[in-house]
């Protein structure tokens, strides 16, 4: 197993069995960033996907760091929708319970006066803000002893305009708590209320991996010089890919790989910034029918290009960063049918290959296409050539990794 388990980040064994028991066992990659943080009670600032998690990773260590004895409520979970707050409920009441924890939703649209009794004995309540709000002003709940919130899908919460609800609320929890705030950006409105309510908060961002979309195949290969053209070559002769995505970081590179694998036989367009618009069109055309199967481009060029059936992405040029992997690789897996991303590498790029992949939960990909921070290591300050460091090799076309399918919740 290359990755941590729920034990190895510190969940404890009655909570590790609650959640084997739903059959989840492997942490996904923003549980695995977050969950040691909180544990440790640091503030945490996450930044990850929709469907990547983030319920069970606030939700498992916020239940760790609880006790029976603790004041009601020490726990405060705020949610944007009735619905959103139900569902993380539904999702934390056993784990809660299996620490003799008490949950409790608070939500507009049903009776407030059973709820205001249940949050009233509630450890965690799980809340939207406004009705919040009312039971506060009842006098039903008080916040005072919260020492632990969580600000969930916080740029949604903003944009339905309850800043001004949030922020108060906020005010009304113990100043000396711990604060996670979740959200699909980071960036402006979000980053304000973070900086203003945070206290040295770790700052995790999860890409959006392209494959809880549909399912993906991540394979990385270290192959260098003309044996790229020839791997190259060999994944586009394989018969059961469709329409392909060749990624190249510049112009030049794009027109010149178009000219080798025609001498290879092989049929591709080039798309690039350099291409008149006529060039461009026809191209894109001549990809689109399916007369050429094959599209070389840039990363640039490639932002314009909406193809339905695209079922490989090779990056022939490694991408510059992992939002650009995330991209790229995106192109395919489209509404929910499967892909395969290949990544050729150089053997003197593993380690910048790993700077640029290692955050994007694809470890285990990685590491079956030789690239590990050894190989990175050893590629940078190497004089003989590292493919001798890299333990087995794989062939350059391999079966193996193939049918050993990336899937999301390895990621
Ligand atoms: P998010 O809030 O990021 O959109 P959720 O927390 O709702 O995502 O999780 C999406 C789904 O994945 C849920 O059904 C959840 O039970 C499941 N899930 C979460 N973590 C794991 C895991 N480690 N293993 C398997 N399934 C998981
Ligand atoms: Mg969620």
């Amino acid at each position: 197993m290359t990755h941590a388990t729920f034990a190895e980040l510190g969940v404890s064994e009655v909570i590790v069995r609650e959640l084997a028991a739903r059959e989840i066992t492997q942490p996904f990659a923003i549980q695995r960033m977050v969950v040691p943080d909180i544990l440790a009670g640091r503030d945490v600032l996450a930044k990850s996907p929709t469907g990547s998690g983030k319920t069970l990773a606030f939700g498992v260590p916020l239940i760790e760091r609880l006790g029976a004895g603790d004041a009601r409520p020490s726990a405060l979970v705020l949610a944007p929708t009735r619905e959103l707050a139900a569902q993380i409920v539904e999702e934390l009441r056993s784990l809660a319970h299996a620490r003799a924890l008490s949950i409790a939703a608070v939500y507009g649209g049903a009776g407030i006066v059973k709820q205001a009794a249940r949050a009233a004995r509630a450890h965690i309540l799980v809340a939207t803000p406004g009705r919040l709000l009312d039971l506060i002003e009842r006098r039903d709940v008080s916040l005072a002893q919260v020492r632990l919130l969580v600000l969930d899908e916080a740029d949604r919460m903003l944009d339905m305009g309850f800043r001004p609800v949030v922020e108060r609320i906020i005010k009304m929890t113990a100043s000396e708590r711990q604060t996670l705030l979740f959200s699909a950006t980071l960036d402006g409105e979000v980053g304000r209320l973070a900086k203003a309510y945070t206290h040295d908060a770790r700052r995790h961002e999860h890409a959006d991996t392209p494959q809880r979309a549909g399912r993906t195949e991540h394979r990385f290969v270290t192959v260098s010089g003309e044996a790229k053209v020839a791997h190259l070559v060999g994944e586009l002769n394989n018969p059961d890919r469709g329409r392909t995505l060749v990624f190249v970081r510049t112009k030049r590179g794009a027109d010149r790989l178009v000219k080798k694998l025609a001498a290879s036989d092989v049929d591709a367009v080039a798309m690039h910034g350099d291409k008149s618009q006529a060039q461009r069109e026809k191209a894109l055309a001549r990809f689109d029918s399916g007369v050429v199967d094959t599209l070389v481009a840039t990363d640039v060029a490639a932002r314009g290009i909406d193809v339905a059936g695209i079922t490989h992405v090779i990056n022939f040029d490694i991408p510059a960063t992992g939002e650009d992997y995330v991209h790229r690789v995106g192109r395919t897996a489209r509404a929910g049918a499967s892909g395969v991303g290949v990544t050729l590498v150089n053997h003197d790029q593993r380690g910048e290959l790993l700077a640029i992949a290692g955050r994007l939960g694809l470890d285990r990909e990685l590491k079956l296409g030789g690239i590990t921070a050894e190989a990175g290591r050893s590629s940078r300050q190497r004089s003989a050539p590292a493919r001798s460091q890299t333990g087995p090799r794989r062939p350059s076309r391999n079966g193996a990794s193939r049918s050993k399918r990336a899937r999301a919740a390895s990621s």
